[in-house]
């Protein structure tokens, strides 16, 4: 069977080997007589996959040993309500930047919790740009100050962080998480859902300092405040066993096979200029994007034409290039090139694009 091009915004490809490596061991991991599905979370097999998986996330991502990393579940939007419930309990006041739909659901949620400000929107121009941040307009006692890194629906990243002082800087990376080196310490906390760059749906990574923890507020479930997290080890209940397992496979191959977070910007930026500088000179296609706020693991485009636009997508489909129809508040494609998109899947996209705008100019 062949297998196509996924340009998935999530969940998302990933790598063959690690699905190779995840089928080889469905039936009996590591002489256990058991899949991991199977297994109970206590058992000390599993205890060695969870922490192999930590010590993995923490060796490849550099993480300082202040900060906590918690596996959790409830995607990352479950993140919008429990930052507020757990953090929002100084000055019950923190600042939120606009980028887009994700950003705007986090703020959406921490406005029912608390003071919310926005500092700044890009909405005005479908967010298709990082607004100028002026550190002046900041609450200069916020209890956080929170962006969406990568905004995986409009195609922006943020290539400089706001300049937050003492306030801690709160960041969803669910879109960009092990796309590049992160300064970790930079940071109050950082979340991202697994089903962009890390693993299968199902788990949720949070990596918080470990003075943010302890201040959630009364009402907080239990399932939502990060102390019990930590204090349990991630255990506190039943943890999304299979996914983490399949996150330690995507952490090994970062490791071992691209050999760690500096290659893999290398050759996501190898990609992603592929595609840009198609763009660019295409007198068909056009990204959306100032080119100062590009993402590199998400590209919108169009024609400019709707029609052709659709026309595209059904004759990339049938060529093996599949989910390139760009998300509907945006129109035209837009081709997610995370990590597990090798370079020859971009390269023979661009040449099909090249050959649509000869057959169709
Ligand atoms: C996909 C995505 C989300 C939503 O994640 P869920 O796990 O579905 O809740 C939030 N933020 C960003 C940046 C995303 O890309």
């Amino acid at each position: 069977m062949a297998r196509v091009y996924n340009f998935s915004a999530g969940p998302s490809m990933l790598p063959e080997s690690v699905l190779t490596k995840a089928a080889a061991e469905m039936l009996d991991y590591e002489g256990s007589g058991q899949s991991v599905m199977e297994m109970s979370h206590r058992s000390k097999v599993y205890q060695g996959i969870i922490d192999q998986t930590e010590a993995l996330l923490r060796e490849v991502m550099n993480i300082p040993d202040n900060y906590k990393v918690l596996f959790l579940q409830g995607g990352a939007s479950s993140q919008f309500a429990m930052v507020p419930m757990n953090l929002m309990t100084g000055s019950g006041k923190a600042d939120y930047v606009i980028t887009g739909q994700w950003a705007k659901k986090a703020y959406k949620e921490a406005a029912r919790y608390g003071k919310a400000n926005v500092v700044a929107s890009s909405e005005d121009k479908t967010f298709s740009y990082i607004p100028k941040l002026d550190p002046a307009t900041f609450t200069p006692d916020a209890d956080y100050f929170h962006i969406c890194m990568n905004n995986t629906i409009y195609g922006t990243v943020y290539h400089e962080l706001p300049e937050t002082g003492d306030v801690p800087l709160v960041a969803d990376i669910s879109s960009c998480v092990l796309s590049r080196p992160i300064d970790v310490s930079k940071f109050g906390m950082l979340y991202a859902g697994a089903q962009k760059n890390m693993a299968p749906s199902g788990v949720t990574v949070v990596i918080i300092r470990e003075d943010l923890l302890g201040k959630a507020m009364d009402i907080t479930p239990t399932m939502f405040n990060y102390q019990i997290h930590a204090d349990n080890g991630s255990m506190f209940n039943t943890p999304p066993c299979y996914t983490i397992y399949v996150m330690k496979l995507v952490l090994e191959w970062i490791k071992n096979d691209i050999g760690g977070l500096e290659n893999m910007q290398k050759i996501n930026e190898q990609k992603a200029a592929m595609l840009y500088d198609f763009l660019d000179n295409s007198k068909m296609f056009r990204g959306t994007v100032v080119p100062e706020d590009r993402s590199l693991m998400n590209v919108p485009f169009v024609t400019g034409d709707e029609e052709l636009d659709a026309k595209f997508v059904k004759e990339a489909t049938a060529a093996g290039f599949v989910n390139l129809k760009g998300h509907r508040s945006v129109g035209g494609m837009r081709a997610s090139i995370y990590n597990a998109m090798p370079v020859e899947g971009v390269e023979k996209l661009v040449a099909f694009m090249k050959k649509f705008e000869e057959e169709n100019a």
